[in-house]
């Protein structure tokens, strides 16, 4: 059964259960740091994959300062820690994350706006702010409306499509950095490259970003065939991490593992998409391990076949059974 949830952090709201606690033998979490903690969560109900085994605690900070918080109090007492957004681009082991779990999502997820510079939460889904900013009649993020993430995680992850990325528009980031200090960070301090914004060590709190007016209605008919490119092209509706692998120099993962004849096929509930090779869906209670096998059954044929080692993007953390 799950953990009792708690809200804490609410002066003068009494809290709805006590929760079960960390494991023997790890720190008591500080009940006083706003936002929602359980303990033993299975990171399954987090993550796109509806995969991955429990958090011994997992947080959700309502501010900034309970996500510093609660960074503090695990480097204090040594208890390992892991940031998560909406976990759209993580394969979580079944044997879950012995330590903290900090997911940043609803209570950091505020959007605003003045002229073209928007301040965006860490937490708000890339898909609200893409349809958002371009119903405002705002062009520069409406190009990530297919990524499922969180505009912290777009930002750690530097999340594109079609050619746009979100180091393109980003004037800064407020980050929790490693000393334990909030602060904006410039652009020109974070070295983005091709899907990474090397800001291990940091926590994504929000960012500002430079969109450009456009037409709404030019905006509007971008997004209705930006979906429908997703829908047609990719397993768009079915549990996964988007591409699991990187695209090798000059051809496409999926193609290879095409030409493999690996598409459709199946270890457990886990299964190489029939519609994008470079997918592996979740088919029905895929386990961590499922998609494991079958990505090892896709490296070893595509270097067999073509001498080519594939590397993955998707992030797989956490612990085996
Ligand atoms: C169907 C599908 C389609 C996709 N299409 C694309 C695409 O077109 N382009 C693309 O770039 N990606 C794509 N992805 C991958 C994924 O959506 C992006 O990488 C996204 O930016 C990850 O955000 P997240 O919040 O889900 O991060 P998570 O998966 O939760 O975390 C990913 C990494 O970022 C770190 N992280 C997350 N949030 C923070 C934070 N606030 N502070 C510090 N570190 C953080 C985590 O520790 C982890 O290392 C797709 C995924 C799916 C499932």
């Amino acid at each position: 059964m799950a953990a009792p949830k708690k809200k804490v952090g609410r002066p003068g709201k009494k809290a709805e259960a006590a929760p079960k606690g960390p494991p023997k033998g790890m720190a008591s979490f500080p009940e006083d740091l706003a936002g929602t903690l359980k303990y033993s969560e299975p990171l399954g109900r987090h993550t796109t994959y509806r995969i991955g085994g429990p958090a011994s605690i997992h947080f959700v900070p309502a501010s900034n300062e309970a996500a510093a918080g609660a960074v503090a109090w695990a480097r204090e007492h040594k208890v390992p820690y892991l940031v998560l957004g909406l976990g759209s681009n993580v394969l979580i082991r079944d044997g879950g994350f012995r330590g903290l779990v900090i997911k940043i999502g609803k209570g950091l997820d505020a959007v605003s706006h003045r002229a073209g510079t928007w301040k965006v939460g860490a937490g708000l889904p890339m898909p609200l702010l893409a349809r958002k900013t371009a119903e405002e009649g705002f062009g520069g993020v409406h190009k990530l409306i297919g990524v499922p993430g969180s505009v912290g995680g777009a930002v750690f992850m530097n999340a594109g499509a079609h050619g746009q990325d979100i180091a393109s528009v980003l004037i800064s980031a407020t980050v929790l950095d490693p000393k334990g200090r909030i602060v904006d960070k410039p652009k020109k301090e974070i070295a983005f490259t091709y899907r990474r914004s090397g800001l291990e060590g940091y926590v994504v709190l929000g960012c500002a970003l430079r969109l450009e007016q456009e037409e709404p209605e030019k905006l509007k008919s971008e997004l209705t065939m930006l979906l429908r490119k997703r829908r047609e092209g990719t397993p768009f509706d079915q549990p996964c991490c988007g591409s699991v692998f990187k695209n090798p120099e000059e051809t496409s993962a999926g193609r290879l593992i095409d030409r493999c004849g690996l598409k459709g096929r199946r270890v457990g509930g886990a299964e190489i998409s029939k519609v994008h090779a470079n997918y592996i869906v979740n088919v029905g209670n895929a386990s961590a391990d499922d998609v494991l096998k079958l990505i090892d059954i896709a490296r070893t044929a595509v270097f067999k076949e073509f001498g080519i080692e594939l590397e993955l993007e998707v992030k797989v953390l956490g612990e085996p059974k």
